[in-house]
């Protein structure tokens, strides 16, 4: 462990190791299998590379994106690290070169795309080289319950039959019991130890809005809060990325797009500028994000609902990886639950799927509606407990609460008296009493409910039906169009005496002050720093950067640059005790910054 932690500072300027790593490295290093959960930004990555260091051998890790691969080779040269990829981006030539290097013992890494490793000819090459453990990293693709399913994973088995001595680490920040499952029994990983982070990302700060009439005025001052910073912004649709991308440009933001029907080419000019440049906003389909590990993601914003609370925590996690404070906002309203019910309903597969996936989708309104601190109901989702987190929206301003059992009454009889196959916006009419050819035709101008609920405007009852929506007491029938419909439970509201309680609606004046009072408790920055020296470091930096072809958070994490400028070192040790700062890039830029630092 001595030489763990040596190469830790040495290699990546870190002083301690974080969290469940030190552990889990020394039990890799020792020659163990393990399998890693751990939230996206908790430190992954140390967990192999650092075996990969201190073990004989060179350190293989199965990674899906290829279009990743070339920037984690780069940052790992930046860190002094032997590294190379291979994957069908190679020609012959080049290919065989890093075979040769690998069977020469000159790789302390080599990334592999895992349909070139199921190759006989790369296992083959694998048996002939010396390798120090096998890294199956996004170890998720190999569920075939998630979006991210990738058929080759399934093969990777092999690597257990046939190289039994090596270790195998699998990695994923995706956490539910389903998928866990999963990978130990197909990766056959059962024997090997788990190790499970807490999930909890306390730089993050949750807040969810309900959707008002025009959503991107919302959107657009929520970005205010973030001028100059980099963030994604996520839509559901490609149309509604062509649009806001459009829209937030003609605002004078620095904002692109990114979804699966632009030009690969064009994708992946964006997706290199997102990382290259300073303070981009990435409009996006959830087509964007995997693997993207740019640590300075200042926000991530949902403009409409995603589908699960998975993919809710897995999408804001890529916010603040590098531990500095970051916002995850999502703004949602009835018409994002009906969509996302109707892909449900129109999906394919078994029923068990779209039951599973219906309550998904009723976890995570009902995480929108909920009144108590969202990081508490969110680590609850993933079985872990957490106290109220003092860091979100309802936990720095909490929403008012009304007790609405009576009107809740009126809305499920109305379901009920309708037959049970309306959707929200009818079922509103009734309550209304809106008069019309539809209404008579059905005969629910005739209803004892019909214009029962006069006394309370639309905008509540349509509020109510997601509330009602969300605990679970309505729900949407399959084969209704958005159809509604009373779920079992209803009846303890009905006749049990069972209390509904929801949030007061609020004016925009008041939703305005929430979020005034939200920004006023933003964690102050590093103290003593001298801003006129950061901005000369960052302007370092991004020379460095682009001189590297590296994104600038290679060359150094902003943590870095503002301990850089907060202490002034003086000398190249003082400067080595910075964390981020390691022998490598000492060896490189160590000089320059201590002129830098003389001169201003
Ligand atoms: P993950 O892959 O789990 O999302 P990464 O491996 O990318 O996370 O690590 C997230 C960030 O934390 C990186 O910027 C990394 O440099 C930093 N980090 C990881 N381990 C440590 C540590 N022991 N000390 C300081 N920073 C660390
Ligand atoms: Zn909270």
């Amino acid at each position: 462990m001595d030489e763990a932690l040596a190469t830790l500072q040495r290699v990546f300027g870190y002083s301690r190791f974080r969290g469940p790593q030190a552990e889990i490295v020394a039990h890799v290093i020792a020659g163990g299998d393990a399998l890693v959960l751990m939230p996206t930004g908790g430190g992954k990555s140390i967990c192999y590379q650092l075996p990969a260091l201190v073990r004989p051998g060179c350190g293989v890790v199965v990674s899906p994106l290829i279009a990743l691969m070339q920037d984690q080779v780069s940052a790992m040269a930046e860190l002094g690290v032997r590294a190379a990829f291979l994957n069908s981006t190679l020609d012959a030539a080049e290919a065989s070169a890093i075979e040769s290097r690998l069977l020469r013992g000159e790789l302390d890494l080599l990334y592999v795309a895992p349909e070139r490793l199921t190759t006989g000819r790369c296992l083959d090459l694998l048996a002939r080289a010396n390798i120090a453990l096998f890294a199956i990293d996004e170890a998720h693709c190999v569920s075939q319950w998630g979006h991210d399913f990738r058929p080759e994973y399934i093969q990777l088995s092999i690597l257990h039959e046939r190289y039994p001595g090596i270790p195998r680490i699998a990695l994923t920040a995706t956490a539910d019991a389903i998928t866990r499952a999963e990978i130990r029994a197909r990766l056959e990983l059962e024997e090997a130890p788990v190790f499970v982070s807490s999930f909890d990302r306390p730089n993050i700060r949750y807040a969810i809005e309900t959707k008002r009439s025009d959503p991107t005025r919302q959107l657009l001052s929520f970005l205010a809060r973030h001028s100059g910073q980099a963030g994604i912004v996520y839509c559901l649709s490609r149309r509604r990325v062509d649009e806001v991308a459009a829209l937030l440009q003609e605002q004078g933001i620095n904002a692109l797009a990114y979804h699966a029907g632009l030009a690969a080419d064009r994708r992946a000019e964006h997706q290199r500028r997102f990382l290259l440049e300073e303070g981009v906003v990435m409009v996006a389909t959830i087509a964007f994000g995997m693997g993207i590990d740019k640590p300075d993601v200042r926000f991530v914003a949902h403009i409409d609902m995603p589908r699960s609370v998975e993919a809710y925590y897995q999408e804001t996690g890529r916010a603040g990886r590098d531990g500095a404070a970051a916002e995850a906002w999502m703004i949602y309203g009835l018409g994002d639950i009906v969509q996302q019910r109707r892909f449900i309903d129109s999906s394919e597969g078994s029923d068990s799927h779209r039951r599973t996936s219906l309550q998904k989708l009723d976890a995570l309104v009902s995480l929108c509606e909920s009144t108590g601190c969202r990081r508490v109901q969110l680590l609850g989702y993933f079985s872990e407990a957490a106290g109220p987190c003092g860091n979100c929206d309802n936990c720095l301003s909490p929403p008012q609460t009304e007790d609405v059992t009576e009107l809740a009454k009126l809305a499920l009889s109305a379901v009920y008296r309708t037959g049970q196959r309306f959707g929200a916006q009818h079922i509103v009419d009734v309550l209304l009493g809106k008069d019309g050819e539809r209404m008579s035709s059905f005969g629910h101008d005739q209803l004892g409910v019909f214009g029962k609920g006069r006394g309370t405007d639309a905008t509540t009852w349509r509020a109510l039906i997601r509330t009602l929506l969300g605990l679970g007491l309505l729900r949407t029938d399959q084969a209704a169009f958005g159809g509604i419909s009373l779920d079992a439970s209803a009846r303890e509201v009905l006749s049990a005496g069972r209390k509904v309680v929801m949030r007061k609606a609020e004016p925009a004046d008041r939703q305005r002050a929430r979020r005034k009072a939200a920004v006023a408790g933003e964690p102050a920055a590093v103290e003593g720093i001298d801003a006129s020296l950061r901005q000369k470091l960052k302007v370092w930096r991004l020379g460095v950067a682009r001189e590297h072809s590296v994104p600038p958070y290679v060359v150094f994490h902003d943590s870095t640059l503002d301990q850089i400028a907060a202490r002034r070192p003086q000398s190249l040790g003082e400067l080595s005790t910075i964390s981020g700062v390691g022998q490598a890039k000492l060896d490189r830029y160590g000089a320059a910054l201590l002129e830098l630092l003389r001169e201003s």
